[in-house]
């Protein structure tokens, strides 16, 4: 065992985690050390056989019960994975694990011919799917929505533009959550809305390129018609979008936060193995305080981090699934994540700045982890809230 404080609260999923490590080894490794330098983004077809590999090996969507084509193992093994792919430093090893393009919890409400056709084939990795909440003018105040499903007799007309959806250009269904109105004007609840790609009315518009190399698209919806079957839920899920989409938010984030944990791990391991080796006046930097400042103040904060995300998870399996242990997690990991790529980098001086060093790459990949699964600021707002205060 680790002598590190955080391996009290690794130690149950050892096995697991090691043969995930043993995975990325033996078969992601080799596959990533074929890419060009200088790709950001794995070839669609290559992260899809990573996906699908990964499933029969039993560790995507690994917390799914198996007879939705899932593990069934804890969720803080989930977390545990998620950080390995982060540590491990492969650029294969995060699509190796259900993420934007997976499973979606809000399935999990589904019906159950919604669960068996869509849920189970995005459990397996045969599938991919995206997330249409955020519009133009709702972004983190996610339901002020102004794309509109319209009830029309048997069914739903849906119209409006969403903006910043991942994996669009690459899903076989969107989730769509939209405004309400049951034929007399906006209700105020939001329905979430299957909807396979191929329907008529539904197309990408405008491509945004991220920093790290990963697109976002626009979704436009032009009186796209679905029956009532695409509702997720049924009757029951027409205006309760916010309601299913509750219990899934606390585990988005701590995926996210363990991500950070790993990334930044492996970034603090570049940084002091630079700092043992490269020389500068007479003596290794690591020898300078300034230096072991990055280093060792780095070393403190990913533990810490590390420490609160595996408490948190170990809570969500134990049934305390409290939105601000999640957003404390988050908001820490994902802002220690940001802090330590930078020293790291700065350790590694015009070395780390180079396009196609893996630090130069982190360093863009690292700046969204403040902003998707609700940014900093609203991490802020639920914990404040949570404090009696605002
Ligand atoms: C890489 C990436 C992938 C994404 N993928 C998807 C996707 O697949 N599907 C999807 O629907 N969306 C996606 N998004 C969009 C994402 O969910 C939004 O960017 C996010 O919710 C923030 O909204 P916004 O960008 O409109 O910022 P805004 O909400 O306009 O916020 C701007 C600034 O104001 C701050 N702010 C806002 N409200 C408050 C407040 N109450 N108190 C204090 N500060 C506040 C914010 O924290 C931020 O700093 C993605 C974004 C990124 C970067």
């Amino acid at each position: 065992m680790s002598s590190a404080p955080s391996a009290v609260l690794t130690e149950d999923h050892r096995e697991l985690v090691e043969a995930f490590e043993s995975f990325i080894r033996r078969e992601l490794v080799p596959l990533a050390a074929e890419l060009p330098e200088t790709a950001d983004l794995p070839p669609a077809d290559l992260r899809a056989y990573v996906r699908r590999r990964s499933a029969a090996l039993g560790f995507y969507a690994g917390d799914y019960p198996e007879e939705l084509g899932g593990s069934g193992m804890p969720f803080t093994a989930v977390v545990l994975l998620h950080h390995a792919a982060g540590r491990s430093g492969c650029s294969l090893a995060p699509y190796a694990l259900a993420g934007s393009d997976g499973p979606s919890p809000l399935l999990r409400h589904g019906t159950p011919e919604q669960i068996e056709k869509y849920l189970v084939p995005l459990v397996r990795g045969e599938s991919a799917r995206c997330l249409a909440l955020t519009e133009p003018q709702a972004g983190s105040d996610a339901f002020r929505l102004t794309t509109t499903a319209v009830r029309d007799g048997e069914g739903w007309v849906i119209s409006g533009r969403k903006t910043f959806v991942s994996n669009a250009d690459r899903a076989d269904l969107a989730l769509v959550v939209t405004a309400t109105d049951l034929g007399e004007g906006p209700t105020g609840g939001a329905t979430a809305f299957a909807i396979p790609m191929d329907t008529p009315g539904l197309r990408i518009g405008q491509r945004y390129d991220g920093m790290s190399g990963e697109p976002m698209f626009e979704l436009l919806l032009e009186r796209v018609r679905v029956p009532m079957a695409a509702v997720i839920g049924g009757e029951a899920g027409v205006g309760a979008a916010m309601a299913l989409a509750m219990d899934s938010l606390s585990r988005g984030r701590l995926v996210v936060a363990a991500m950070c944990d790993g990334v930044a791990e492996y970034a603090l391991r570049l940084g002091v193995e630079y700092a043992r080796e490269r020389e500068a006046f007479g003596e290794r930097i690591g020898a300078y305080q300034h230096v072991q400042e990055h280093l060792v103040r780095s070393r403190a904060e990913v533990e810490a981090a590390k420490l609160l995300t595996l408490a948190c998870a170990r809570l969500v399996d134990e049934g305390t699934e409290a939105p601000e242990n999640a957003a404390l997690a988050k908001l820490t990991s994902s802002e220690t994540a940001v802090r330590v790529v930078d020293r790291a980098l700065q350790v590694h001086g015009a070395t780390g700045w180079v396009r196609g060093h893996p630090l130069e790459f982190l360093y863009r990949y690292v700046r969204m982890m403040t902003i998707i699964e609700g940014t900093s600021e609203v991490q802020k707002v639920i914990i404040a809230r949570a404090m009696g205060l605002g």
